[in-house]
């Protein structure tokens, strides 16, 4: 029963370790006699690579995978043509811009500064938040963009 509790101890030390932390000298002496833990660590182990796999194996855009979550949330999305077109993003875009310009430069003799700061901010964000959304939904454009540009080097 003495030696369980040891057991405990060293595997409660040995899963309490960080992630590339050192393992302390005491765990190594006991795993190297016991090899009821060196078994337990070693399935700890090859679980924990099992469980980091998938994340490693780079998934292609076009993922069939990826297609039929896209296709169970719009059952009208197909990969080969954009949701909206590269024009009607960019034409939203200028709109949104000049709108906030408009709003903007209306309201800048009465505002004050506080008021100017937080808009100026709202402004950046909108605009940091349009472009993140329009490179996203038009990955697809992009990466054939990129590809092409190599190919053609
Ligand atoms: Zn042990």
């Amino acid at each position: 029963m003495k030696k369980e509790n040891e057991c405990n101890r060293i595997m409660d030390i040995y899963l309490g370790l960080d992630k590339g932390e050192r393992v302390p000298l005491e765990v190594t002496l006991h795993l190297l006699t016991c090899s009821k833990c060196r078994k337990q660590v070693r399935l700890l182990k090859s679980a924990e690579k099992l469980t980091r796999a998938p994340l490693e194996v780079p998934v292609p855009i076009d993922d069939a995978a990826i297609l039929s979550v896209m296709k169970s949330i719009d059952p009208n999305y197909s990969s080969t043509k954009n949701p909206i077109s590269i024009t009607k993003w960019i034409v939203g875009g200028i709109a949104m811009i000049l709108f906030m310009l408009t709003f903007g430069l209306s309201s800048f003799q009465e505002a004050d500064k506080g008021f100017l700061i937080t808009f100026y901010i709202v402004f950046a964000l909108a605009i940091t938040s349009y472009c993140a959304l329009f490179v996203g939904t038009n990955m697809d454009y992009f990466v054939k963009m990129i590809k092409t540009k190599k190919i053609l080097k």
